[in-house]
């Protein structure tokens, strides 16, 4: 396998376009905006070999058609119509393998925050758009909580050094909130300082891991008894399934 990074492109207020790159070719995820990448694969003098999309959002696929201007590349992207770029639509557990990169790529379906919402995993990465963040979770824009919930047991499964490549920088936002579902979280207030001084330097603070999401996260610690109680102090009443605790929980954030 060759040698590569991932750089984020930012687009704009807070989204990043993930970029698979090596010394001369690069495979961007989710480009909601082309000028970014048509600027860095000029200022990098790279050739565009492929494009991920992980939903259909405008803010994921928005350039995708200038892109294709510039490079015929494969798309690759979920098995719904209103992407009508993707070339490769992917069913859950479909394997891939990233042209030029030769990296192997395994499709999760992860519907909530849309229907049809697909993450990337392989190489020890997770691209996962707007259904996982750092300490968050997307909004449930298509699908239902037991649905984001299946979907998050399934990332959290994955290995603990898996790095999780988000599609936004909510990070900061995210931990405030997540410590006021859960306050007596370590972890969570040394996140919080590390991830100020990044911000304060505007750097991101992605990648995260899987490993820090279960550590940090309220949305993959809906069973932790500190969460489920202020589900339940916010809700009125006693939650006792997982599933009822997301909800509420994803509830209280909407109006955070
Ligand atoms: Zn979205
Ligand atoms: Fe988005």
């Amino acid at each position: 396998m060759a040698s590569y990074e991932v750089v984020p492109l930012r687009a704009f207020a807070d989204n990043y376009i993930w970029t698979i790159r090596d010394a001369g070719h690069a495979v961007v995820v989710d480009p909601g905006d082309a000028q970014p990448v048509l600027d860095y694969l000029a200022r990098e003098k790279l050739k565009l070999v492929a494009i991920l999309n992980t939903h259909h959002h405008a803010d994921h696929v928005g350039g995708n058609a200038a892109l294709l201007t510039h490079a015929a590349v494969p798309v690759y992207g979920p098995r719904d119509e209103r992407i009508p770029e993707v070339t490769v639509r992917l069913a859950d557990g479909q394997h891939f393998v990233l042209p030029h990169f030769n990296i192997e790529m395994e499709t999760l379906e992860i519907p909530g925050h849309t229907r049809s919402h697909i993450a990337f995993h392989g190489d020890g990465m997770l691209f996962c758009g707007d259904t996982l963040f750092a300490a968050g979770c997307g909004r449930l824009f298509e699908g239902t909580p037991r649905q984001m919930y299946d979907s998050l047991i399934r990332l959290s499964r994955l290995a603990d050094a898996t790095r999780v490549y988000c599609g936004h920088e909510y990070t900061l936002a995210n931990i405030r909130f997540a410590r006021a579902a859960e306050p007596d979280n370590l972890r969570l207030a040394e996140l919080e300082t590390a991830v100020q001084l990044l911000r304060a330097r505007d750097q991101p603070t992605l990648p995260s891991t899987i490993g820090q999401e279960k550590a940090t996260n309220p949305f993959l610690r809906v069973t932790e008894p500190a969460i489920v109680h202020s589900a339940s102090a916010r809700a009125a009443k006693k939650l006792s399934d997982p599933v009822s605790v997301l909800a509420e929980i994803r509830h209280w954030k909407n109006n955070f």
